[in-house]
């Protein structure tokens, strides 16, 4: 009797999802089925990829960033592509080598890469679920997998790509990524990063005086010109875009309070 053709189950279509589905459409030589679990309409794209603001910046360059493990610089080549009309503007490869472009560009290349990978295989089925994944239970040699409203699908092998879970909190009251902390978590803690690591002192918004930690007492500063002494270190190789705008703000701060 033939096998039935294996079925492979991502849950998560974010980047992870969308970089391990790639890998499994190149890398399996039979035929299968291909199941990607995604609630979202952003398939590919993720919490830090989808609509997000234009000016909203990878922190990485273009030519470190690659879903084709296999392909170093492939992010750089596809967005070349998208700029490029034939002119071959003499650097242009170069210089956007060192952007940081829009994550949002990122997002719809990894989108692309996906369903090009999808549609290189003639041997695939693939299904897109549009659910929430709530368990994942062994039954014999395969998996099932129940949705918050889709049917009970059974899988031989689950690929977990879920990262920081849901962007709002489930009906279970577990905590989303950007969920505000409520008091009773706050509770819990029992001190202060900075000062739990030993900094002795730290800067702190009034909302968190509200929370009282054993030895810890909130001052406040009530100058009108408070001022603090800030040494500002760091390597000048360094290219990261994160730090170069740091210290850009800090020393535009200096000159305009006449400090430097
Ligand atoms: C605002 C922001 C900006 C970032 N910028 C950068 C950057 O510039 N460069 C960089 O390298 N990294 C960046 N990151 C880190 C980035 O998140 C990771 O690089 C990567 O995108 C994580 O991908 P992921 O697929 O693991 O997670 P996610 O993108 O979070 O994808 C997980 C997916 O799983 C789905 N999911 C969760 N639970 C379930 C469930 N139960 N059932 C079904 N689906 C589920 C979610 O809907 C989501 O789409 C950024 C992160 C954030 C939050």
């Amino acid at each position: 009797m033939r096998k039935a053709p294996l079925t492979v189950c991502v849950v998560g279509g974010g980047f992870t999802g969308a970089a391990v589905a790639i890998c499994c459409l190149s890398r399996l030589d039979r035929p299968f089925h291909l199941v990607v679990v995604e609630p979202s309409t952003s398939l590919g794209r993720g919490v830090a990829y989808g609509a997000h603001h234009p000016l909203h910046l990878l922190n990485v360059r273009t030519r470190d960033l690659s879903v084709r493990a296999s392909q170093p610089g492939d992010f750089l080549n596809w967005a070349f592509r998208q700029l490029d009309q034939g002119e071959n503007h003499a650097g242009l490869h170069d210089g956007l080598a060192h952007t940081f472009l829009p994550r949002q560009l990122f997002g719809e290349y990894v989108r692309e890469r996906f369903f090009e990978a999808v549609e290189g295989r003639g041997d695939l089925e693939l299904k897109i679920v549009k659910a929430v994944a709530t368990s994942c239970v062994k039954e014999g040699d395969r998996f099932a997998l129940r949705f918050d409203r889709a049917e009970t699908l059974q899988a031989d092998v689950v690929l977990l790509a879920t990262a920081y879970g849901l962007l709002s909190s489930t009906p279970t009251g577990a905590l989303a990524p950007f969920d505000p902390l409520p008091p009773e978590r706050i509770n819990g803690a029992n001190t202060m990063a900075l000062i739990g690591a030993g900094f002795g002192v730290t800067l702190a918004a009034q909302s968190q005086a509200e929370v009282l930690f054993p030895g810890v007492v909130y001052k406040p500063i009530v100058e009108e010109d408070a001022w603090v002494q800030v040494e500002l270190a760091w390597r000048p190789t360094s290219e990261d875009a994160a730090v170069g705008r740091f210290v850009a703000f800090m020393r535009d701060e200096a000159r305009s309070r006449r400090l430097l």
